[in-house]
């Protein structure tokens, strides 16, 4: 990560604060680079913003809401029929600059703009989602329904490895539901989030209903703890997740947070051998293993485990470059603390005894020696109480163990502290209706990698992986970026009173 500096007078573009429709610069007197992962050279500033411009982004936020939860619901769904339109016409721009701040290749960046494009998409037409509920006649002539109401002021908080599919799991399914909000990018790399920003004011969301303010755990805890702020959205790690939640929660606000993960992929001996290994190589080592659902641990059942040969074979090939480099399998990791983090983690595999199958840390890549790439890497013998099955090392490592029976596995998977992601690989339909009824993990992929569920359905999680009970995207932040309201309503006709009644009524 990058450490707060002070802002030196240099020609390189910086991330503006969004504060009621204008785009400002930062009168902070701390800084931080945006850096290329692949070359370490600085392509951008990052202001951390002053507790001054936090307080004036909620504040144009709260004024803004009256207007906007009272502009028509078509009114606000047609601002993201523009932006989505958008979004599509500038992918490729965006995804440049995405490449160049994040490292991950450039089709991987335009499908991370696409994934927050389908959700953006989905936006346009969450109407039938907000519709409240009718009883007719629930008493004599008594009428109940519900009314499905914005709650004001949302904060979104976004990690650094989806920087355009993650904010727009956000602002646009919490705007288009009469709300109003503030981002906080990851300071790693806001500069594709904030282009993404600047093509929805000019899509017509109206000043003050989106802003974005730039920094770290002060702006972070400000927004968790602002009386103004009525939501919190978060995705990162489960460490900040949990302190997220906890201070969000005790200030009394609505939280979610999507956290850290570890990721098991079961192969059951009877699976597609081919597929199956493709399949494995792709979600360990894609994107450096900075996907929040990156296969991070592949469970061999039984005579599965003579695949493995293969497997590390497969992932050999895998070509390590600059992410804008056409071919590119495997792009740098975000920074130079993410590789020492990962390297160390290497190393205690090795130290705790588990067999290092192919070692990435020493990869060179021409061009580009500073860097801060880590090649695919796969340990086999490792057991559950080592650190590299325990921790989440968030880069292109993958960790093999072995098992005898699927009820192992899955007991396996549901001892691990974190439930995110998990994959099952099998031709038989009895072992995947098992599996899919005793695991315990948020995202279940049958024969699928990465089951990221599209936004029709919502991102879940299970134990470490997510606190709070409604996930992003879909019906549920639906729910969760607004409150119901119940109306019990009677209108009376020439019918004479009935007196005054001191019971309550036994209908
Ligand atoms: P992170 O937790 O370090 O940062 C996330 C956000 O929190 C950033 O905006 C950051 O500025 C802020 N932050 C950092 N330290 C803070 C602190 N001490 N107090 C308050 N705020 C703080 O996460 P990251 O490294 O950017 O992202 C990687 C993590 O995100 C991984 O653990 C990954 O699994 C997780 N992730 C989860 C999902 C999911 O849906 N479950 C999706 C993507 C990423």
């Amino acid at each position: 990560m990058n450490s707060a500096v002070p802002h030196a007078t240099l020609q390189l573009p910086t991330a503006k604060l969004l504060i009621d429709g204008k785009f400002v610069e930062s009168d902070s007197n701390q800084w931080g680079n945006v850096v290329n992962p692949a070359t370490q050279q600085v392509i951008g500033r990052v202001p951390f913003a002053t507790v001054e411009e936090v307080d004036a982004a909620i504040a144009s936020a709260q004024r803004a809401f009256l207007a906007w939860r009272n502009t028509p619901l078509g009114a606000r769904l047609r601002v993201m029929l523009k932006f989505q339109d958008l979004v599509r016409r500038n992918m490729e721009r965006i995804a440049r600059t995405l490449t160049a701040e994040q490292g991950k290749t450039l089709p991987d960046a335009q499908g991370d703009i696409f994934r927050g494009l389908e959700v953006v998409e989905h936006a346009c037409s969450v109407g039938t989602l907000q519709m409240g509920e009718f009883a007719e006649n629930v008493a004599g002539g008594v009428d109940t329904y519900t009314l499905r109401q914005p709650i004001g002021v949302c904060a979104g908080i976004t990690p650094f490895n989806f920087p355009g599919m993650i904010p727009l799991w956000m602002f646009p399914m919490a705007i288009v539901c009469g709300n109003t909000f503030v981002l906080k990018p990851s300071e790693q790399d806001p500069l594709s989030t904030m282009e993404l920003v600047e093509l929805a004011m000019e899509a017509g969301v109206p000043p003050g209903v989106l802003n974005v303010v730039h920094g770290g755990k002060t702006v972070v805890d400000m927004l968790c703890t602002h009386p103004d702020v009525k939501a919190i959205s978060f995705v990162g790690s489960t460490h900040v997740g949990t302190h997220v939640y906890n201070l969000g929660s005790k200030h009394g606000k609505r939280v979610q947070s999507m956290m850290g993960a570890k990721n098991h992929a079961v192969v059951l001996p009877d699976a597609n051998r081919q597929q199956t290994l493709n399949a494995l190589v792709g979600a360990g080592f894609g994107a450096a293993g900075q996907r929040c659902m990156a296969t991070s641990v592949v469970v061999l059942v039984g005579q599965s485990r003579d695949w493995l040969p293969e497997l590390v074979a497969k992932a050999k090939l895998l070509k390590v470059n600059a992410g804008h480099e056409p071919g590119t399998d495997v792009g740098p990791v975000m920074s130079k603390a993410a590789h020492a983090r990962i390297t160390g983690l290497i190393e205690e595999g090795v130290q705790a005894g588990a067999a290092l199958l192919l070692d990435g840390r020493n990869v060179k890549v021409p061009g580009y020696e500073n860097g801060n790439f880590v090649g695919p890497t796969i340990f086999s013998g490792v057991s559950p109480d080592m650190s590299i099955y325990t921790q989440e090392i968030f880069g292109p490592v993958v960790v093999v163990l072995e098992v005898d029976t699927l009820d192992e596995a899955i007991a396996l998977v549901n001892r691990n502290p974190m439930g995110n992601g998990v994959g099952l690989f099998t031709q038989s339909g009895a072992a995947a209706r098992k599996f899919q009824s005793e695991i315990d993990v948020g995202q279940v992929g049958i024969n699928i990698p990465i089951p990221v569920p599209v936004p029709y359905f919502s991102f879940t999680g299970s134990r470490g992986s997510k606190l709070g009970d409604l996930g992003p995207y879909g019906k549920q932040v639906v729910q969760f970026y607004t409150q119901t309201k119940t109306v019990t309503a009677r209108w009376f006709d020439d019918t004479p009173a009935e007196g005054v009644n001191t019971t309550i009524a036994l209908r």
